[in-house]
């Protein structure tokens, strides 16, 4: 893992130019901040990237988001579309998932670890509520919580 202090300008700007890629692409790849990208590309008075195509990857939280509504008892009912079996899924620019493994990717800002399962003390099917989704990794923290083998 490279630090902010250790990438130099000048493979910010090579970064820049390599693709049709976004300032926070290319800071997240590099681990700068998105503000020392953009200013790069001024300095360097590289092409604005293009605008319709960061509005979409902007906006992917905000699709997630927007098809997520909150219901009675904290739970929350999906909108968007299912699988045929009625599992909530998200299509996004051509590739399709879980919406659990999605909302879980937003609540916790990490990958699901194993398959997603509801927490027991969510009773709705299909809920998407954040705080009601489990991964591997929080389900065994939740036994050894509640003391179980
Ligand atoms: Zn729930």
């Amino acid at each position: 893992m490279t630090t902010s202090t250790e990438v130099t300008d000048v493979e910010i700007a090579r970064q820049l130019a390599s693709a049709d890629v976004s300032n926070l692409s290319v800071a997240k790849r590099l681990g700068v901040p998105w503000g020392r990208v953009d200013e790069v590309r001024q300095r360097k008075g590289l092409e604005t990237f293009q605008r319709g195509r960061r509005a979409v990857e902007a906006s992917w939280e905000e699709a997630v988001s927007r098809r997520v509504k909150p219901v009675e008892d904290g739970h929350a009912e999906w909108t968007g579309q299912t699988y045929p079996r009625g599992t909530p899924m998200l299509s996004w620019r051509g590739r399709a998932e879980t919406a659990y493994r999605a909302v879980f990717r937003i609540r916790h800002g990490r990958e699901p670890q194993g398959n997603i399962t509801h927490a027991p003390s969510c009773v709705r099917e299909f809920c998407v509520a954040g705080e009601h989704l489990e991964d591997r990794v929080l389900r065994e923290e939740r036994r050894c919580r509640e003391g179980g083998s």
